[in-house]
This record gives structure tokens, sequence and C-alpha cells, in this order.
């Protein structure tokens, strides 16, 4: 009989906690998304923006946990 191993990425998944509304999404267009993380994890003066090619695709509905390890305050209402 299989069984679940819910992981931390199955338990964010499940709270909504999804790359489409993680503050570090980028939105290409309607149907492309990026990571940003690498970008905005860094404080403002040391970002420099490379192009889109340089951020990983992501799906909407992938999650990871850096989505957790965000302070609430920059988190994007769902
Ligand atoms: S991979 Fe993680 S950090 Fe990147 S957009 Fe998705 S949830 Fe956010």
């Amino acid at each position: 009989m299989p069984f679940l191993i819910q992981t931390t990425e199955t338990q964010l998944h499940a709270m909504g906690n999804t790359c489409q509304n993680c503050a570090y999404c980028l939105r290409v267009d309607t149907t492309t998304l990026r990571c940003g993380q690498t970008y905005f994890q860094l404080p403002p003066s040391e970002r420099k923006p490379m192009r889109l090619e340089h951020y990983p695709v992501v799906q909407a509905d992938n999650s990871c946990p850096a989505w957790a390890n965000q302070n609430a305050g920059v988190l994007r209402a769902g």
C-alpha cells in the first residue's frame, strides 16, 4: 500500500503558498513566471537587474521552503 510523505513543499502548497503568490515571483507574461529570489534577497543597494533568462522558470502551483522563510511583511496578500 503506497503511503504519502508530506514534505515542506506539499505542506506549503496545501496552504496556498505557491509561486504565483510569492513576493519573489517575476511575472514575465500571462503564462510565464520566474523566480527572483536571488535578486530580491540582496539589499536594494546591491541589486543588479539581469536579463529575465537568468531567473529560473517556475510553475504557478509550485512551492519551495523559501516562501515560508520570508518575512510576512513582504508576502503578497493571497
Ligand atoms: S521558487 Fe520559491 S522563492 Fe521562487 S517564486 Fe517560487 S515560492 Fe517564491
